[in-house]
C-alpha cells in the first residue's frame, strides 16, 4: 500500500475502508470491535492505490479518510 509515497505493509487480514467524516467515529470503533486492533487513519489523498474506493463505504458520499492497520506502526 503507497501512503504519503511510501510503500508500506499492511496487514492483509485487516481490511481497508474508507469513509467519509461523518462516519469516520463510528467505523473505527466497528474496526476495533471486529479486528481487535486500532486501524490507523489517513487522509484519502495520501494513499495511492489502484482500486481503492473514493466514496465512504457508509453512505457514498465522497472518501475523507481511510482506515487501515500498517505494520510495525
Ligand atoms: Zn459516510
Amino acid at each position: 500500500m503507497r501512503i504519503q509515497g511510501k510503500e508500506l505493509p499492511i496487514y492483509p487480514e485487516h481490511p481497508v475502508r474508507v469513509v467519509c467524516l461523518e462516519h469516520l467515529e463510528r467505523e473505527l470503533d466497528d474496526y476495533v470491535d471486529k479486528y481487535e486492533v486500532a486501524p490507523d487513519t489517513f487522509a484519502l489523498s495520501e494513499v495511492d492505490e489502484p482500486g481503492l474506493s473514493h466514496s465512504c463505504m457508509v453512505c457514498g458520499a465522497e472518501g475523507k479518510i481511510v482506515l487501515l492497520h500498517v505494520k510495525g506502526m
